[in-house]
């Protein structure tokens, strides 16, 4: 018979301790390191050439033309189909769809490189990305070829609706439905917040498929293009940063989906659209480091230019030593991001160390940004000036693919329930 006494919280004792208080050891948690094959920070020729040719991209064709679409919110298509036309775009569909199967490591120099850019344009770039991985994931071949086929043949962009208006960080509350009616699916719902919604030619949606399941195979992914009958979409949001980014809702009033166009198995639509974060939250947090790099760089000319009480102002120390934090804080979130990154092309799980790298980068994107403006003073607060334009953009990134508190749960969760 149990006695009636609390029960003791389990924990992993991975080497022992000892203990003087008389209470147990404390559980020694080793760093995740052990599935990398070694440690290696440095870059193959390949990718350092993959990075400076996205460095130049974002260099000459999307500085130049940042302030215009942040000031007109107008959709970039220009440099997308550059970037399209360059090989930039789409790097990790598979070769036998016609992709060029880029690793995660690689698409995290290109998503830091085009953020430096323009991280407004960037997203606008990596949304693709987003909307793909599922069916990369789990796409029928069939499926796979006709929907990421398309991207090698012509210019092309696609959305990943989850989010509805009562349910972003809780994607169980989500209210779209999915009824089977003979051959086809019927699609009904309402989804907020996706982005490139007004401008892709389709969407991978997650509908409820039985109520009673949800997460635990209730819930069924499905591509649905934006011109079926029945496929409304809402009006441009006009947000605080990352202006261009195209971002809207979109309804679906009985809209027909071929029963082809399942991803996956149904119930399989949780599964994809959580599994997908792992490999572009990593992503997320590149684009982070990026704006973070640039608001560093224009902190450092300016500190080195500007002068008060007679020096420049990064002589003086309350100066000198923001730019110190902005350094080592970008360094961290780079090498958190890509040791995420990396996991996942050794085929590791790596679902906690995207959440980290997401959660840790986006806060120093923040802060980095943040500090840029009290830099540059009355200037940081000004239009004229680029920082500001940085500090609007930085706050997104702790809010889209899971806020940085649904990171944090996602963390703790793994690390005390799963004890990964
Ligand atoms: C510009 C933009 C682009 C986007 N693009 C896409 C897209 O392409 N596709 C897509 O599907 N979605 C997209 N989103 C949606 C985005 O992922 C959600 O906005 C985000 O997940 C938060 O959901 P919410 O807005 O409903 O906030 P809520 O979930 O209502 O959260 C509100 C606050 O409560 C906190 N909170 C909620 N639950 C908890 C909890 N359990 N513990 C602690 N804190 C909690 C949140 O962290 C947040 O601070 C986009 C959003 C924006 C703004």
């Amino acid at each position: 018979m149990h006695s009636g006494a609390a029960r003791k919280p389990r924990m992993r004792f991975l080497s022992g301790t000892g203990s003087t208080t008389g209470l147990p050891p404390a559980p020694v948690f080793t760093p995740d390191l052990e599935p990398l094959m070694s440690i290696d920070f440095g870059l193959s020729e390949e990718q350092q050439a993959l990075r400076d040719l996205a460095h130049d991209f974002a260099k000459s064709e999307m500085r130049p033309v940042a302030a215009h679409h942040d000031a007109t919110g107008e959709y970039p298509f220009a440099v997308l189909e550059k970037a399209n036309a360059l090989g930039i775009m789409n790097t990790h569909i598979e070769a036998e769809n016609g992709g060029m199967q880029l690793g995660c490591v690689d698409g995290m120099l290109l998503a830091e490189e085009f953020a430096w850019g323009c991280s407004g344009i960037g997203t606008a770039i990596e949304a693709n990305g987003l909307a793909q991985q599922p069916v990369i994931l789990g796409g029928s071949p069939e499926l796979k070829k006709k929907y990421l086929g398309m991207f090698a043949e012509k210019f092309s962009l696609c959305a990943y609706a989850v989010t509805e208006p009562n349910a972003g960080s809780d994607v169980q509350g989500m209210k779209t439905s999915a009824v089977k009616q003979g051959d086809k699916w019927i699609l009904n719902g309402t989804k907020m917040w996706i982005t490139n919604a007004g401008v892709a030619d389709w969407y991978f949606v997650v509908a409820v498929t039985d109520p009673s399941r949800l997460a635990r195979g209730g819930m069924t992914g499905f591509i649905v293009e934006r011109s079926w009958p029945g496929v409304i979409v809402g009006k441009k949001e006009y947000n605080m940063g990352q202006r261009c980014s195209d971002t809207r809702g979109i309804t679906f009033e009985n809209v027909e989906v071929p029963e082809a166009n399942v991803v996956g198995n149904v119930g399989d639509g949780w599964k994809l659209a959580m599994s997908a974060f792992d490999y572009t939250r990593p992503g997320v947090a590149a684009a982070a480091v990026g704006v973070a790099r640039a608001a560093m760089e224009h902190s450092i000319e300016y500190a080195t230019e500007r002068r008060a009480f007679g020096q420049p102002i990064a002589n003086h120390q309350a100066i000198a030593f923001m730019i110190a934090e902005m350094a080592t804080e970008i360094d961290a979130a780079r090498l958190l991001t890509w040791r995420a990154a990396s996991l996942k092309d050794a085929g590791q799980k790596n679902t906690k160390e995207a959440a980290m790298a997401k959660a840790f980068s986006s806060d120093t994107v923040m802060k980095t940004t943040t500090n840029a403006v009290q830099i540059f003073g009355g200037y940081g607060y000004s239009q004229e000036y680029p920082v500001e334009k940085l500090m609007r953009d930085a706050k997104i990134f702790q809010i889209y693919e899971g806020t940085s508190q649904i990171q944090r749960l996602i963390i703790s969760r793994e690390l005390m329930v799963r004890g990964k």
